[in-house]
């Protein structure tokens, strides 16, 4: 299996996927995707319907990681997806399938369900890959005997999955940065409650973009990156995105009876890195009808896959909102998307992303190509907090279940979409615990807490509070990195 990246650069070169693993974007600034998807023909599609999920997600993996031995990238996957890891399911029968497929009901002549994604260690879908990546870079690593110092800016979700998925790793150490004082006492406790003494929290004394900006300006001093052999974790990683591939065929398992029948997902999106994983998995041959892309007030996707026109947002565009995991205004993973809508052309997949630098976006209305999308499966929707609302209160009273805000988001799309006939999968992307001020609003009730939790918030926490100040930030990791 060859990369290639999504600009044109380095055609003709060989990168595998232990060598794009540790990096980010591609030299010309494109990223990664597979010289050509493989397919998955009918018999091998039938053999893997009744696989664990650790071994489901070994032959996956295995047709886009030909480099790794197969015996080490089973022991890899098997280490990876274990009951134990995921086990804040609400109903313990369901553990031993990592990713349950818990069924609502029948709605416009559809089976509507969701899939768990969330009961990983920090109640979040970015677990399902994120500790497979733990996994692997401490593989890799461990094989040319190199280290790794992760920096990382959050304001939740992905900053969490990242610790507990490095947490104790040999070779790895973690530099976080967070806004102090700025997230939910629930989020801040998950982070800053790791003793681990590879985990380090950074509390800035300021917002979440200056923990963004502290982070460029690392990474783009070279010389400091390379010297403290500094890397990311984000959702352009090309294993993130390739790990979350498996649990499409998960649900699409435990939602038919056989290959023959088809199956929706509906995906709450913000980087564009979840539903980029469903469009993989029908290019490799799932039997996938459609793939909703939910949005809420930032509707940079629903506006592209409704008009044609991909206009990104300035921070000062960007609406707070109630599914705060989906205020995104620039999809970082969409560029994958375009390339195969575009026919792989990275010429002009290169302009369209220039324009989106220079002109703040592009528009395909006009174009075949957008046509296309279609055929791609692609629609999409958006909603607003009073939908969330609604929609965590109607599925309470109707289904007797709790969901998150971004499920929320899901879910009422997900409706306007519905076909008789064709199940329609919602994924779940977190649990309500994370996001309680929304479900005590909606239900004038506390969020149901998985015994893991009891009392987290009372725990020490283990926290470094710096300025706003690139130099203190580097100085601190350099203090703390010793080999
Ligand atoms: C990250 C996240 C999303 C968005 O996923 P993308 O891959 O960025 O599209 C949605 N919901 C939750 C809870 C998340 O943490």
């Amino acid at each position: 299996m060859n990369y290639i990246s999504t600009r044109g650069a380095g055609i003709g070169e060989r990168h595998t996927f232990s060598g794009i693993l540790l990096g980010g974007l591609a030299k010309d600034g494109g990223l990664y995707l597979p010289a050509e998807y493989p397919r998955v023909p009918a018999n091998e599609l039938a053999r893997w319907r009744t696989l664990s999920y650790a071994d489901l997600a070994f032959e996956v993996l295995s047709k886009f990681s030909d480099d790794i031995p197969a015996d080490d990238l089973r022991a890899l996957t098997r280490r990876t997806y274990k009951a134990d890891v995921y086990c804040n399911v609400r109903d313990s029968e369901s553990a031993a399938q990592i990713t349950p497929l818990k069924p609502l009901g029948v709605e416009s002549g559809a089976q509507l369900s969701l899939l768990e994604l969330s009961n990983g260690p920090t109640l979040a879908f970015k677990d399902m890959a994120m500790q497979l990546l733990g996994n692997l870079f401490e593989y890799t690593l461990g094989t040319t005997g190199q280290t790794l110092n992760i920096l990382g800016a959050t304001s939740g979700d992905t900053g969490s999955a990242a610790e507990y998925a490095m947490r104790g790793k040999k070779g790895i150490r973690v530099f976080m940065l967070s806004p102090h004082r700025k997230m939910s006492a629930f989020q801040t406790a998950q982070m800053y409650s790791l003793q681990d003494p590879n985990i380090f929290n950074i509390a800035v004394d300021g917002v979440f973009d200056d923990c963004q900006d502290i982070v460029k300006a690392v990474s783009n001093d070279h010389a400091f990156k390379a010297n403290y052999k500094i890397g990311t974790v984000n959702s352009i990683n090309w294993a993130r995105v390739v790990a979350q591939v498996v649990y499409y065929f998960k649900g699409y398992f435990a939602a038919t009876k056989s290959n023959d029948e088809r199956v929706s997902f509906t995906v709450p999106s913000g980087n564009f890195g979840n539903v980029c994983a469903g469009h993989i998995a029908r290019m490799m041959g799932l039997p996938i009808e459609k793939l909703v892309v939910a949005t809420n007030e930032n509707d940079v996707l629903d506006e592209f896959f409704t008009s044609g026109i991909y206009r990104v947002r300035g921070s000062a565009e960007t609406y707070h909102t109630s599914s705060p995991s989906m205020d995104i205004s620039k999809a970082s993973n969409f560029e994958r998307f375009v390339f195969d809508l575009l026919g792989r052309d990275p010429k002009r997949v290169l302009q369209l992303f220039r324009d989106v630098e220079e002109q703040g976006g592009f528009d395909l209305a006009a174009s075949g190509d957008f046509a296309r999308v279609r055929e791609f499966g692609f629609v999409s929707g958006s909603s607003t907090h009073a939908d969330r609302v609604e929609a965590i209160r109607d599925v309470h009273r109707r289904y007797d279940t709790m969901i998150d805000t971004h499920t929320a988001d899901g879910l009422k799309v997900a409706r306007e979409h519905l076909q008789a006939g064709i199940p329609m999968i919602v994924l779940e992307t977190a649990q309500p615990l994370k996001f309680g001020e929304t479900i005590r609003e909606a239900l004038a009730r506390e969020p149901e807490r998985p015994a893991a939790f009891a009392g987290l918030e009372a725990l020490p926490q283990r926290f470094e509070v710096l300025p706003a100040d690139v130099q203190q930030v580097k100085d601190f990791i350099a203090a703390n990195v010793r080999d």
